[in-house]
């Protein structure tokens, strides 16, 4: 693993090549690890599909040289495009409906982008067709589309998925992550099933999102404060693969609370709530496995931390739960 201590030539060389630490709280038989994905410059997991999806649609011509990107996007997709396409002279407009933190949008105009706001009530909707409209008002634009474009599934195979094997010697037993657009979750665990066959894979949702729909679960939708991941759209995202997943677990707002604020207090990991979401899934699936309930191919479990809480102190993530806004 790169460890930084030759000087680099870009910021660019500080995406991916994360950390891979231990959860103190796993059972010693079967330890669990999570990517610490706030270590890129950008503070998330999404540093890693801005570089690779910049990189790859300038490559192949889609994206023209000096083009603009527009995508519709609340948050850390936006700051990761932003990354890139400022080092790689593209300009990068993003439409976020207003309601979204203002934090993460003054990030975005501070990394050069432009930011457009639409109404709140018009929802991610109205973000994604004016994105649409503006991308044909401007020359050589292109809309990258996280949700449906494969390339953000192929930058999780191509770093994340190889990092996990690197680190571990191959010996990973299970995957566990939180859908957004699930990009994560499916680009690192194919990766990984490409050297474990049958690596075990879980996908994790807030309760009241409905992932587990496509497994014929009975869920109800629900408005949960879980960030970053889930979905109100029974159809979920065109990335995910409900037949590559072996299990979806729903984990309650409550207890990713929680599990924040323990993570900090006990772990020192000022991490936000989707990767505390994650941990108690991949705590889940450790103790499972040692109990013998589910077997996997290796005693070991990796999940990712997709940023750090201090993106969202604003939010109250350490108050108590009722003011904790998500
Ligand atoms: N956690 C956070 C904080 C995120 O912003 C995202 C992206 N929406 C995710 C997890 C989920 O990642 P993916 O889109 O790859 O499923």
């Amino acid at each position: 693993m790169t460890t930084h201590r030759r000087p680099l030539e870009s910021v660019l060389d500080t995406v991916g090549e994360t950390p891979l630490v231990r959860v103190q709280a796993a059972p010693d038989d079967v330890p669990v690890y999570a990517k610490l994905e706030s270590f890129n410059p950008g503070a998330s997991i999404k540093d890693r599909i801005g570089l690779y999806m910049v990189e790859q649609m300038l490559e192949s011509g889609k994206l023209p040289e000096g083009g603009t990107v527009v995508e519709p996007t609340a948050g850390n997709t936006g700051i990761g495009f932003a990354v890139a396409a400022g080092q790689l002279d593209v300009d990068a407009v993003f439409v976020v409906p207003e309601r979204f933190s203002v934090e993460k949008q003054q990030l975005m105009r501070a990394l050069g982008a432009d930011v457009i706001n639409t109404p709140t009530e018009d929802g991610m909707g109205g973000a994604i067709q004016r994105a649409h409209e503006l991308a044909e008002e401007l020359d050589d634009a292109v809309v990258p589309q996280q949700f449906s474009n494969p390339l953000n599934a192929e930058a999780h195979y191509e770093t994340t998925g190889p990092e996990i094997d690197e680190a571990l010697d191959g010996e990973v037993g299970a995957f566990v992550a939180g859908c957004g657009t699930a990009g994560t979750l499916m680009g690192t665990s194919r990766y990984l099933r490409d050297q474990v066959s049958d690596l075990h894979v879980t996908a994790v949702e807030p309760q009241g999102s409905l992932y587990g729909t496509t497994k014929g679960q009975d869920l109800d939708e629900g408005e949960y404060k879980t960030e970053g991941i889930g979905t109100h759209n029974p159809e979920t995202s065109e990335l995910f693969d409900p037949e590559f997943v072996d299990d979806i677990v729903q984990i309650l707002d409550e207890d990713t609370h929680a599990e924040m604020q323990r993570l900090a207090a006990e772990e020192g990991q000022l991490v936000a709530s989707s990767a505390a979401a994650n941990s108690l899934a991949a705590l889940d699936v450790a103790e499972r496995a040692a109990a013998g309930d589910i077997d996997l191919p290796h005693d070991c479990v990796v999940t990712v931390f997709a940023d750090s809480s201090e993106r969202y102190l604003s939010k109250g993530v350490y108050g108590s739960y009722e003011e904790w806004e998500g």
